[in-house]
């Protein structure tokens, strides 16, 4: 047997691993994430190193390869379980085990945290005088100058040393090696922000989240770890919960690392943080630089801080006793990475809390199907918070069929309601918010004779046009002037389709001069900070309106705003994905749940051409559960996750009518690993324990090859095949054997 190790991490870059020869007394001990010691190089210099996998067979020169040395007695170190967790990533989202350790593991940057050095004089007063007088007599000026100095102050600054009194590095290495002075290094971590003494408000906790609060304490210092669901409204105080939970696991000498989507990652709630637990909090944003990123990382390693905030990748924070993972709108398509390998940050922080003993707590006000279905099953502790911490009531909502008003012969964007609310709300000089259910930008060009839509010729996607009177596209950069003539039809009436968030700006100016306006999308977003000056300017009231994206519905507390209105609700329905609904009505329930914050109560306006779907109907009512029953009814119908598991596999290529080809060898390919695994009765692959086995049939089928969306992308054709299973392991085993077969 055979063990790949990655060797002393620490120093070597990342970028090899080496195989080691298992000595037969370790056979059945070593396991992947263990540390062993190695002999490494010309001189067999023992070095410490992490097995990342095992195997039967050795890809090099059976003579050369040595054999591991010992497998050391103490515990396990966070590197060592990071590697583990690493390993675990491999095995169930694929890629390689480098592109998993690079995911997992704090790799060090050359922009190197600043040491501050200082010199410290080892000598006695008397002794130092002495020594002083043998400089001065032997005419060495400059030690003579550093040792009066350093009778002077016994610390010394080594900037000062160097720059003010003009002492060379090896005057200092001569003092250091006369044993008259010592080199002392301080490493000096970069903190992001600025750490504020303010004390915490005492608030008296909802009977909700006293219970919450409680089971969670109870549990805790039973030794009790648990998943835990939390289905909280908007506003129902969760994340003060979180910080309860998280006082009650620092109180035990533990850490915890909190993951909240990027996007609500403002200064507000960092400083909620803060004021609670001052300077043992650490951030993580993706402003931050790979150093910054880095010390953060190093803090948490050496017990600086207790609670690491941050998006995704805080996950794999290597704090040395992890207590506690919390995941905030846990619904959040971000937790899912769009990069090898293609891990889940909720099934993965299960996993890291497994082994390392920690508890983990999934927060939203709309769930996951898959977080909400296992909760159902027993395998998450469900709690139900209902009201909203100060009972202010939830947003009414009307929901509006624009069919209707296009018959009765109103033709703009915004509903004769919608209009009559805002109007209102100006008077009043309350805030609105207006969301365009849109992942697109400004409009879009097309015929109106023959629907034509014009398209980059290198992706499969809309050119969209902008102010400047381009028309550019998203995904490559290419672009060109805005045409005035149908390059299909020669037509001259093509024009933009106005439905950005650029033309509802425009449109809320047209009808509401009075109104201050601010819009918040991709374009307005680009620059640092943009982000949050555009909600620190709506939150000090400097607008009335704020226009954008899905950008604004993400967990932003404007007590100000009563109204909220939803702009083509439908558009997130006919997406082609399985989990559109799901998506729908997470947007338009989080929408929603934006108005009414502070005292007065809210109202939202949802405008649709569906309004009979149930996407739209529930979330218009604010019904989750009866959005679940019927979304759980249609997976399970159709197989979809989570009733069933399913993995896609993306295959791309240059030659439209090569990919073809591969695409349909290798469904023919994985149709024949089916049917073998099928018949094999035993599969072999890591389970991630998040789906048992209820039929103990081996069933699964391939879907496709069809198209993930956008067909094309930088002149790159890309195809999508589905594997369908009832249980994730047999999807590991597909996954292996393709991954071997490319
Ligand atoms: P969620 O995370 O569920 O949206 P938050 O924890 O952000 O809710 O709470 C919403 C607002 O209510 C915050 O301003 C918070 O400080 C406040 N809040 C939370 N719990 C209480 C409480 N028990 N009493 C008074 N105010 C509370
Ligand atoms: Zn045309
Ligand atoms: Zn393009």
């Amino acid at each position: 047997m055979f063990a790949d190790v990655i060797v002393d991490i620490q120093h070597e870059k990342l970028d090899k691993i080496f195989q080691y020869r298992i000595p037969a007394s370790m056979e059945d001990r070593l396991e992947p994430g263990m540390e062993v010691l190695v002999p490494f190089g010309k001189g067999n210099r023992q070095i410490k190193g992490y097995v990342t996998g095992i195997s039967e067979t050795c890809d090099y020169d059976l003579s050369k390869v040595k054999e591991i040395i010992e497998i050391p007695e103490r515990g396990m170190e966070i590197e060592a379980k990071l590697v583990a967790l690493a390993a675990w990533m491999k095995a169930n989202y694929g890629g390689t085990m480098i592109q998993s350790l690079k995911t997992v593991l704090p790799i060090k940057q050359k922009e190197n945290a600043k040491v501050k050095k200082r010199l410290r004089l080892l000598l006695d007063e008397e002794t130092g005088k002495r020594q002083l007088h043998y400089y001065l007599e032997k005419n060495q000026k400059a030690r003579a100058r550093l040792m009066a100095a350093l009778l002077d102050d016994h610390l010394l600054e080594y900037e000062l040393v160097t720059k003010k009194l003009n002492i060379t590095m090896p005057v200092i290495r001569a003092l250091e090696e006369q044993g008259v002075l010592a080199v002392e290094t301080e490493q000096v971590f970069r903190t992001p922000v600025k750490q504020t003494e303010q004390k915490a408000q005492q608030i008296t906790y909802t009977p909700e989240q006293q219970n919450v609060i409680e089971c969670f304490r109870q549990d805790y210092t039973e030794g009790l770890r648990k998943t835990y669901l939390i289905h909280g409204v908007t506003g129902s105080g969760k994340t003060e919960v979180y910080m309860e939970m998280i006082r009650t696991v620092v109180d035990q000498g533990k850490q915890a690392i909190v993951l909240i989507p990027e996007i609500a990652l403002t200064y507000q709630t960092v400083m909620r943080f803060y004021r609670r637990f001052g300077n043992r909090v650490a951030i993580m944003n993706s402003r931050l630089s790979a150093g910054e990123r880095y010390d953060q990382m190093m803090r948490a390693k050496a017990g600086q801080v207790d609670v690491m905030i941050g998006p995704r990748s805080a996950l794999f924070t290597p704090f040395p006793d992890l207590g506690l993972i919390v995941i905030d709108e846990e619904h959040e398509p971000t937790y899912k990475s769009e990069q090898t390998p293609r891990y889940h940050a909720r099934e993965t922080a299960i996993r890291r809390a497994e082994t390392e003993g920690a508890s983990v707590v999934l927060g939203s006000a709309t769930p996951s199907m898959e977080a909400m279905y296992r909760a159902k099953r027993g395998e998450y502790v469900l709690f139900e918070m209902k009201n909203r911490s100060r009972m202010q009531q939830m947003a009414e909502v009307y929901t509006v069929d624009m069919r209707e008003e296009l018959k009765n012969g109103n033709r703009s964007i915004l509903s004769i309601k919608l209009k009559e609310l805002m109007e209102d709300r100006l008077e009043k000089g309350e805030q609105i918010m207006l969301f365009l259910n849109r992942r697109g930008y400004s409009g879009f060009i097309s015929c109106r004779e023959c629907g034509h839509v014009v398209k980059c010729p290198h992706c499969d996607v809309s050119l969209s046009v902008h102010r400047d009177g381009k028309m550019r596209c998203h995904y490559c950069g290419y672009e060109q002037p805005k045409i005035t003539v149908c390059p299909e039809c020669g037509s001259r009436y093509i024009g933009e389709f106005r439905a950005g968030t650029q033309q509802i700006e425009d449109m809320v100016r047209e009808t509401f001069p009075q109104a201050r306006v601010l819009r918040m999308d991709m374009d307005t977003t680009r620059q640092k900070d943009a982000h949050e000056k555009i909600l620190s300017a709506f939150a000090n009231e400097e607008a009335d309106v704020l226009v954008g994206t899905q950008m604004i519905v993400k967990g932003h507390d404007f007590p100000n705003v009563t109204l909220v209105g939803v702009l083509a609700a439908d558009m997130s329905l006919y997406t082609g994905d399985y989990r559109s609904g799901e998506r729908t009505f997470q947007l338009l329930t989080q929408a929603a749940g934006r108005a009414g914050r502070g005292e007065r109560p809210g109202e939202a306006v949802i405008q649709t051409y569906d309004p009979s779907h149930y996407a739209i109907e529930t979330a218009a009512k604010q019904d989750y559960k009866a959005f679940y029953e019927e979304e759980i009814r249609y997976r399970e119908l159709m197989g979809y996750p989570p009733a069933e598991q399913l993995l896609a596999v993306f295959v791309s290529g240059e030659d439209e009518a090569l990919l073809e080809k591969g695409c349909h060898y290798l469904r023919e390919y994985i149709l024949r690993v089916i049917r073998h695994l099928s018949g094999a009765g035993s599969i072999k692959g890591g389970s991630p324990d998040v789906q048992t086995d209820r039929t103990g049939a081996y069933a699964a089928g391939v879907i496709g090859p069809a198209s993930p969306g956008i067909d094309k992308i930088k002149d790159v054709y890309r195809r999508v095949i589905y594997v369908k299973a009832e249980r994730y392991d047999i999807l590991v085993g597909i996954k292996d054997r393709v991954e071997k077969y490319i």
